[in-house]
């Protein structure tokens, strides 16, 4: 099946300055797919160019099988939503609903009748009287989102829709979205610097850094298997450590030999420094008591098992992050996620000794 939109080789520059450099990106109907990167990446110009806001230096874009790459945003078949809200003060809810049917013409009473169908599918039935300022910012962005469904586009651009919006309200709000679209079915792009957003409600992320895609991905692609250390670190937690593989093809972090997965790009490299990259959940912990043997927890016989102290605890609520050195991997220090339970039962705090399993196919290996 064709993509229903599809990117080639898009560039812009601003003056001297590259703001992106050649993206190319295929996105199927349905999908829900995130722009994610850190601020400046060129995230909201590429949305902003798909929307025709702003014109490409370079490349071609299209929608549904058309070329689009010159249309004015008017020839174009999209609705969007911007971080700030946007809706017209002084109208109502009703007229800002309706602003693109009045524009197409549509008869009142169908207008009417849009509209209510409208406000009641994005949860504020009955607020078509009211005008923007008798509304919360995430209210003003429900309206904002049914305004942009309105003429129920092909395609729903959304610009950092939940980022003014304070943390509860985004949450709820952005599973809403996500649910209005899984209704709708219609393709959707968000743009969005928050990794726990994008991991949340996308179903492929697209992870940008200094105007390039760095990856494209499913969630648990972009975090279980990030393809760059830039990925790796940007989406989540991680460790990063020093190590080298020796001659033997053997991974060694200090004086620690680990069994890992495969170094990026390439077969298992010989004498190169590698930067070890492994997430705290992919630390086991277990309790290892003065004088006793390393526990069984770990199978016996298991890989990577090296023993550590605790040096600090940090408390997030339903868990704990805790540093942790390993003389095995020369003091380099590694953060493990651990429950208030599992620190009560054991009677652990900073100090204490642990027995660690650092899991072979978790750790991802790139080059210096
Ligand atoms: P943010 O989350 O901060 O909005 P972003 O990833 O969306 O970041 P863009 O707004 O796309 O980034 O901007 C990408 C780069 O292009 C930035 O360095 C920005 O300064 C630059 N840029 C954007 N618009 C213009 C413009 N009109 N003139 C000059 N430079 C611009």
């Amino acid at each position: 099946m064709p993509s229903f939109l599809k990117l080639e080789g898009i560039e812009k520059r601003f003056g001297t300055f590259t703001a992106l450099k050649g993206v190319d990106l295929e996105i199927e109907q349905g999908e829900f797919v995130c722009f994610l990167g850190p601020s400046g990446c060129g995230k909201t110009t590429l949305l902003r160019i798909i929307a025709g806001l702003e014109a490409q230096s370079a490349g071609r874009i299209e929608q549904a099988g058309r070329d689009i790459s010159r249309l004015p945003p008017s020839a174009r078949d999209y609705g969007i939503v911007f971080q700030s809200y946007a809706l017209f003060p002084n109208l109502t809810v009703a007229d800002n609903v309706g602003y693109g049917l009045v524009n197409r013409k549509m008869p009142k009473f169908q207008v009417r009748q849009r509209v209510e169908e409208l406000v009641r599918l994005v949860g504020l039935p009955g607020s078509e009287g009211k005008v923007p300022s008798q509304l919360s910012g995430g209210q003003q962005q429900r309206i904002a989102l049914a305004r942009a469904l309105a003429t129920a586009p092909g395609l729903l651009l959304l610009d950092e829709p939940l980022s003014a919006l304070d943390a509860i309200v985004r949450v709820h709000l952005r599973q809403e979205i996500r649910s209005l679209q899984r209704t709708l079915g219609v393709t959707t792009i968000m743009v969005t610097h928050d990794q726990e957003e994008a991991l949340s409600v996308a179903d492929r992320i697209v992870v940008m850094n200094h105007g390039v895609i760095e990856q494209v991905g499913t969630p648990q692609q972009v975090y279980r298997e990030p393809a760059s250390p830039f990925v790796a670190d940007f989406v989540g937690r991680v460790n990063v450590l020093s190590g080298q593989v020796d001659a033997a093809g053997h991974l060694r972090v200090g004086d620690a030999v680990l069994q890992f997965g495969l170094v990026q790009g390439q077969a298992r490299p010989r004498g190169q420094d590698l930067k070890v990259y492994l997430r705290p959940e992919d630390v086991l912990a277990q309790p290892l008591p003065p004088g006793s043997a390393m526990p069984e927890a770990f199978e016996p016989g298991a890989s990577n098992v090296l023993a550590a102290r605790i040096d600090k605890i940090e408390f997030l609520g339903a868990y704990c992050l805790a540093r942790v050195t390993s003389a095995s991997l020369g003091e380099q220090g590694l953060t493990t996620v651990l429950s208030m339970n599992f620190l009560a039962e054991h009677g652990l705090s900073v100090g204490s000794a642990l027995a660690l399993r650092l899991l072979p196919d978790r750790i991802r290996c790139f080059e210096q």
